[in-house]
């Protein structure tokens, strides 16, 4: 019997769902999630008629809650910012220091047109939360992005239970199943270790907020000099206040521009895949090249190809952590956003009789 679903499985591996797609006119209700519920879909983004704000729009809106500051979750232009207040540094440093902020703590709920609204823990970034959004009759949570192992620097997921919960699904398919970090961690530093031998530099490449802090608050010192992109050595900064761990980053690192053209002992250099310029390959000289992704467990993709070795680590939920975190919620309504959302939609209808479908959003842009 042909099985449909490892089928479904190659097809969506090829063919990963578009999370993008032009909308209508502003302010207009795309598809209401159930007939007058508290959440609602419009061409801004997810909206809470009841409170009159939306949570990680993509257009500009008067009241945003936003989840984390990743760039498709948080964008520029709303009249005020509502987050975890742990968000502060980031927010202000990537949307301008005189942005309207009100940063509220884990668990602690506040009324917004009588709609109450709490953060807890998503466990993807330093300072990344999901939103809990409950009246009296319904209870929403919206994830934004999530993981639920634990990477040592953000506070670690929370279940938390209600009716309706919108989840990510950037790796939403069972290929994607992660090896403990601190061996993948153990790995890069021995490759790094192997570089120097071979009187090599090695390239890192990874996202400069979230990822970065990974790789930062995991490098083994004593095998050489670091140096790490500016862009990341703005987020370190623009997170200290909240995070305050960070500054041992600032002491075993240094800037990219601080590489000296006599250095003869090999070293790593850190940068996020847009600050990869040909000046900086040029600093490097004899090289090799690693990216830190989850992308890295499906190694066939071309835009991967380009480095000499990919280690698997990524700031979402794999396979099971998803199955896992959307069970454990109790939802009986689950609406599936970023990546493999069809399949993961169905596999969640078929498997666990949910009632799941897809939610198409505008996430997933950004980093
Ligand atoms: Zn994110
Ligand atoms: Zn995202």
């Amino acid at each position: 019997m042909v099985n449909d679903w490892s089928f479904r499985f190659l097809n969506y591996v090829i063919y990963p769902s578009s999370s993008f797609s032009k909308r209508g006119d502003a302010g207009e209700v795309i598809k209401p999630m159930t007939p007058g519920s508290l959440i609602t879909y419009t061409n801004k983004g997810l909206y809470c008629k009841e409170g009159d704000f939306y949570i990680d729009p993509w257009k500009k809106v008067d009241k945003a809650v936003i989840t984390h500051a990743h760039a498709d979750h948080a964008r520029w232009g709303m009249k005020s910012y509502l987050a975890y207040k742990g968000n502060e540094g980031i927010l202000k440093h990537r949307l301008g220091k005189d942005i309207g902020f009100r940063g509220e703590d884990f668990n602690t709920p506040v009324s917004i047109n009588g709609v109450e609204v709490t953060f807890f823990p998503a466990g993807h970034i330093p300072g990344s939360a999901q939103v809990r959004i409950r009246n009296k009759k319904e209870c929403w949570v919206v994830s934004g992005d999530y993981k639920l192992n634990q990477d040592g620097i953000s506070h670690p997921f929370e279940p938390v239970t209600c009716d309706h919960f919108i989840t990510e699904s950037t790796f939403g398919l069972p290929v994607f199943q992660w090896e403990e970090s601190n061996e993948v961690f153990r790995k890069l530093n021995s490759y790094w270790k192997e570089c120097v031998s071979a009187g090599e530099n090695l390239l890192v490449s990874a996202y400069s907020l979230g990822k970065s802090q990974r790789v930062l608050a995991n490098l083994d010192y004593s095998i050489g000099d670091v140096f790490i992109h500016s862009a990341i050595h703005q987020s370190n900064l623009a997170l200290l206040d909240q995070f305050p761990s960070f500054k041992s980053f600032t002491h075993n690192t240094r800037l990219v521009k601080e590489i000296s053209k006599d250095k003869n002992k090999p070293f790593l250099v850190l940068s996020p895949p847009a600050g990869i310029s040909d000046a900086l390959i040029k600093k490097l000289g004899k090289h090799r090249s690693v990216s830190c992704s989850g992308w890295m467990a499906i190694r066939g993709t071309k835009r991967w190809n380009n480095y000499d070795k990919g280690f698997v680590i990524s700031d979402h939920a794999d396979w099971n952590e998803l199955n896992t975190a959307c069970l454990a919620t109790k939802a009986e309504n689950i609406y599936v956003t970023h990546g493999y959302s069809d399949s993961f939609s169905r596999y969640l209808s078929e498997k666990h009789g949910l009632n799941a479908q897809v939610l198409k959003t505008q996430f997933g842009e950004g980093e």
